[in-house]
């Protein structure tokens, strides 16, 4: 099998190529497209992202062409935050709510979280795996090569574990890439109602402690919002987490502005999550500590609430902007980034170029990989996916589509679906 890959006859070879921080303000808009450009993939590694005749110089007995056809190559995309292990479904709850109950009824009857916490605690570890192996093919085919997995179905020690243990596993087994976040801060366990002290205690000094001993998680999140976790809690867990090493992450301002921007920038954290009721405050706060927001669009839609995080306020700001899908069975069952573009550019008015940066490299630099992953340039891993469309814009404008036609992970085929030969 030869060692080496040349990607040719590239409508555009979008390469995102520039700064090595974060992309911001106009930034986001440069994508670096090279017309008819080619890809020469040396083993697992990006050797050149240039014009096709550079390519094709190289091009020799020990390497494998693929022609692209006149299609969109681009990198894959990096899903900065997903809750992707769990076990059970909530299409029961999705009926309740389609017929009028809102999330948080159906929580006060024992659904919502507590019910996917149940069907985890009862699955074992080699199910849990064989249940996420399902979607983490949903990610590929979608185009998505990296994904930041949370655990927080499994809230006592055993069950957290399970859940890192199993994204561990699926790392190895599956060509997905994950980034392991622990998360024993989503909810309080139904147990530990009437005694909360207890539980923040256990998740600090006996959760954490094993998750860091173990390197089984490389950031901490908490579901900071008003009725779930106070400042003081969310603040004692998080910075329990900084010293074990972990970066941290938060779920802020989903539901209520309680204050999560702030908290995440106090903390110098990696990013804050949701923010759909963030204020220009909060907004400052994170510009400030240079934290970057994960915005999440697929849950507004999902939850048929209008209140979609401002968008266009942020990148003003100057904020690295990120865009992922939080893939999860209660209130965002998407794990298509191809459809977040979508609501990004109808919903909070983003340019296609603007989600597809926030997509790509500021999701790599928020997850501490923008060295590696998040544009195709020299030295970088050989993630890339061959769209069937010939102009990038094309993504984020037909929805409810898959586009990704080829897939590569570390310059191994990773998903591919039949297309016809070549475009019209
Ligand atoms: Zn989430």
């Amino acid at each position: 099998m030869p060692e080496n890959l040349a990607v040719i006859n590239c409508s555009q070879l979008v390469t995102l190529a520039g700064p090595r921080r974060p992309r911001v303000g106009a930034e986001l808009r440069q994508l670096s497209i090279i017309e008819d450009g080619a890809l020469f993939v040396r083993g697992d590694r990006i050797e050149i992202a240039d014009r096709r005749r550079e390519v094709e110089r190289l091009i020799n007995d020990d390497c494998e062409v693929i022609d692209a056809g006149r299609r969109v190559v681009m990198p894959g995309f990096v899903d900065a935050h997903t809750h992707p292990v769990f076990a059970g479904l909530r299409a029961n709850e999705f009926e309740q709510r389609a017929s009028g109950a809102t999330y948080r009824e159906i929580a006060a009857r024992g659904g919502g979280i507590r019910s996917t916490v149940r069907a985890t605690r009862n699955a074992s570890l080699s199910d849990l795996v064989e249940i996420s192996k399902r979607y983490s093919e949903w990610f590929l085919r979608g185009g998505t090569t990296t994904i930041e997995a949370k655990s927080g179905y499994g809230l006592t020690i055993e069950d957290e574990l399970k859940i890192l243990r199993a994204i561990k596993q699926l790392a190895e087994e599956t060509p997905l890439s994950y980034v392991p976040t622990f998360l024993g801060a989503h909810d309080i366990p139904s147990e530990y109602r009437s005694r909360r002290a207890t539980y923040i205690n256990l998740v600090i000094n006996e959760m954490l402690p094993r998750v860091a001993t173990e390197k089984l998680a490389e950031y901490c999140d908490v579901f900071f919002e008003a009725d779930v976790f106070t400042t003081e809690e969310a603040w004692q867990i998080l910075s329990a987490a900084r010293c074990h090493g972990l970066g941290l992450r938060v779920h802020a301002d989903q539901l209520t502005l309680s204050g999560g921007a702030k908290l995440a920038a106090e903390l110098n954290a990696a990013t804050a999550d949701h923010l759909e009721h963030t204020d220009a405050a909060g907004i400052a706060a994170l510009k400030t500590a240079n934290v970057q927001p994960v915005l999440l669009p697929g849950s507004v839609y999902a939850l048929g609430s209008q209140q979609y995080p401002a968008a266009r306020e942020m990148i003003e700001a100057g904020l690295g902007v990120v865009l992922a899908t939080d893939f999860n069975p209660g209130s965002s069952p998407t794990p298509s980034m191809p459809m977040i573009l979508s609501l990004a550019c109808t919903q909070m008015k983003m340019t296609p170029a603007e989600a597809l940066t926030a997509a790509t490299m500021n999701p790599a630099y928020s997850l501490g990989r923008g060295d590696q992953i998040g544009s195709l340039e020299r030295g970088k891993r050989a993630d890339f996916v061959i769209h069937d469309c010939e102009d990038y814009r094309e993504l984020a404008y037909f929805f409810g589509v898959e586009h990704a036609s080829l897939v590569y992970t570390s310059g191994k085929p990773a998903f591919s679906r039949n297309v016809s030969e070549a475009r019209p």
